[in-house]
């Protein structure tokens, strides 16, 4: 069984490819043609992006699930734009979307600016997808043990002291492929893949998982 894993909507408006619409964001979708399985995780910043970005990459408005993995806009924004049967929103246990492969993580104590940011995850076999990271890394890595990891860091214009304790983390938990996007900054990113393997993640990367 496999999964096709594709980045919807990123920030990276010069890397996009015409006419997908690139805006600070994350939306990734997971299909799993076998099991005619469809989850969206995150919906980028607004309707219109997450509409436009479906509609190039020929895929329809109906999901099977949605997972959002923190209450921030450039993640919630595209929600009215999909028609979904489920919606897991963060807050509680981890929820199970396809037999243990497809997992839906538990809620992580994140913090922004402060204040109590919670946020989920998603797995898909070996994968974990990410959304802003808002928790701390290494209570997903050590939980969940990925060997890849796709989406948001939160490294914009951190110190390399601070990008080097999480490829550390990285690699010290047996993650040996990174797809950095959205709020890892473009950058950290590169550095991120250059030192653990992978590549930054771009609109529209596609990516096929074992599950
Ligand atoms: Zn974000
Ligand atoms: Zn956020």
């Amino acid at each position: 069984m496999e999964a096709v894993v594709r980045i919807l909507v990123d920030n990276r408006v010069g890397m996009v490819r015409d006419p997908y619409l690139g805006r600070h964001g994350l939306a990734v979708v997971v299909e799993v043609p076998s099991e005619d399985l469809r989850v969206l995780f995150d919906t980028g910043p607004s309707k219109d992006v997450l509409e436009n970005n479906l509609r190039v990459a020929g895929l329809g408005r109906g999901f099977d699930a949605v997972v959002i993995s923190h209450e921030h806009w450039d993640h919630t924004g595209g929600l009215g734009a999909v028609e979904a049967e489920r919606v897991v929103k963060p807050g509680g246990d981890e929820v199970d979307l396809l037999d243990g492969a497809i997992v839906a993580t538990r809620t992580f104590e994140g913090e922004y600016e402060g204040e109590p940011m919670p946020e989920r995850s998603l797995i898909v076999g070996d994968l974990a997808l990410i959304g802003c990271c808002h928790f701390r890394l290494e209570e997903l890595l050590e939980e969940y043990e990925p060997r890849m990891v796709l989406g948001g860091l939160h490294l914009m214009g951190r110190p390399r002291r601070e990008l080097d304790r999480v490829v550390e983390a990285l690699l010290d938990h047996g993650v040996r492929r990174v797809f950095p996007c959205h709020c890892t900054g473009i950058p950290e990113s590169s550095y991120l893949a250059n030192r653990v393997g992978g590549e930054p993640g771009y609109v529209p990367m596609e990516l096929r998982v074992e599950l």
